[in-house]
């Protein structure tokens, strides 16, 4: 059986080290500024942001941390320093006669989107990115690249743009760079998270309340699964654009407020069946959203479980963005003594699941995990964490 390990944060300060040195070593000078981000994992609502619901996502402890320094080049030069190795890209500060446009390497483009979409002038500079935040584990590595290239360009610009502004430009960046049609979510909590609190959003009216997760006796436990499933691709902009299709039927910008009665007015319109199912998520993961949000208040943990299990029922059979993997570490934990509740979270067809549970069965949960899936998973405890900030160099 492999080592009983979680992925241990390495924190603030290791990472800005850590870019410090590299930054020295690549471009043989100092770094003047430093920005911070994080990831995060979603308890509960997702697929629903883009529909303009309620969702309770958490700031982790996991970062991306930029480094940086205006140069005279006219160049934007950014190095992203992974276990693999060095990745370096490098573009022409923008203009208006030349505006940036996404391209190779597909990894720059989170960065160049945030460029572009910068709302002040964007000088050469020179950067580099460490994280210890896995990429593609559904724990919005995206988010926290995009948000911390945009708290580095304040840092050096000393432009300050309003947090919920910033979001929405982090968010344009992704759909205009990489063409990931994605919610405001994660750009959202990337940007505002609170340490010990979860972060209820409306996506609707983009206000948010800040809820407190007590440090208690129950723990949030992330399992990776460490898959992900290459599909076309096109499996997201179609949920999307299916819920959007109930809405449209529906006479309403967006399935946000939809009734019990309208999803049956849905069903006598004899849309598609998968529309239906599509909306129907829709509709019963935003009230999740609210009532697990009352129920973390008031440590209602049983309550809190069975909410998550249904919401990973609705997104394995509804919306259909579960896998075998996810699957089966929600089953594992399901048998598990001390388990309250599991689901999938983030996008889907891999990433990770979210597990709450009794802190003294977390060890328990992990030794069931190694021996009874059949994978190569990796434990992150989902500590709440702060948004993301300019850090002194
Ligand atoms: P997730 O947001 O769940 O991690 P995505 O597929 O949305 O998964 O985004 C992952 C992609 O973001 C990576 O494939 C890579 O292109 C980019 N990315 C994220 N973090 C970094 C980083 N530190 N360095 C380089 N690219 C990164
Ligand atoms: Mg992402």
């Amino acid at each position: 059986m492999p080592a009983l390990t979680d992925a241990v944060p390495a924190g603030e300060a290791a990472l800005l080290r850590r870019a410090r040195d590299e930054f020295a070593a690549v471009f043989a000078r100092g770094a003047t500024v430093a920005a911070a981000a994080p990831g995060r994992v979603n308890l509960m609502g997702d697929h629903v942001d883009y529909c303009e619901g309620y969702v309770l996502p958490v700031a982790l402890p996991f970062l991306t941390v930029m480094v940086g320094a205006p140069s005279n080049s006219g160049t934007c030069r950014v190095v992203s320093v992974q276990d693999s190795g060095r990745q370096e890209a490098s573009f022409p500060a923008p203009t208006a006669a030349n505006p940036l446009k996404p391209g190779e390497p597909a990894w720059a483009n989170y960065v160049k989107g945030v460029v572009a979409n910068f709302p002040g002038p964007v000088e050469g500079f020179d950067a580099v990115i460490v994280s210890d935040l896995p990429m593609g584990a559904g724990l919005s590595s995206s988010a926290s690249i995009e948000v911390v290239t945009f708290t580095l360009l304040e840092a050096l610009s000393g432009i300050r743009t309003e947090p919920v502004r910033k979001a929405q430009l982090c968010q344009k960046a992704e759909h205009e760079f990489p063409g990931m049609p994605c919610g405001i979510m994660d750009q959202y909590v990337v940007t505002m998270a609170k340490k010990d609190h979860a972060l209820l959003i409306d996506c609707r009216s983009l206000e948010s309340t800040q809820v407190p997760i007590f440090n208690s006796d129950t723990a949030i436990l992330v399992i990776n699964t460490n898959v992900k499933h290459q599909l076309t691709g096109s499996e997201y902009p179609q949920r999307r654009a299916q819920c959007q299709a109930a809405a449209d039927i529906l006479g309403k910008p967006s399935l946000r407020g939809t009734t019990v009665e309208q999803l049956e007015d849905l069903k006598q319109s004899n849309c598609d069946a998968d529309v239906l199912k599509r909306a129907r998520h829709v509709v019963e993961e935003i009230r999740r959203s609210e009532e697990i949000t009352k129920y973390f208040k008031t440590r209602d943990w049983e309550r809190v479980g069975e909410l998550l299990y249904e919401s990973h029922e609705s997104l394995r059979n509804l919306m259909e963005v579960s896998c075998p993997e996810l699957d089966a570490l929600v089953e594992v934990a399901r048998a598990t003594p001390g388990v309250y509740g599991a689901r999938m979270t983030g996008g889907g067809f891999g990433g990770s699941v979210v597990v709450v549970v009794k802190k003294n069965s977390v060890d328990d949960l992990k030794k069931r995990v190694l021996s009874q899936y059949k994978g190569n998973p990796t434990f992150l405890l989902a500590i709440p964490s702060d948004g993301a900030r300019i850090i002194n160099i």
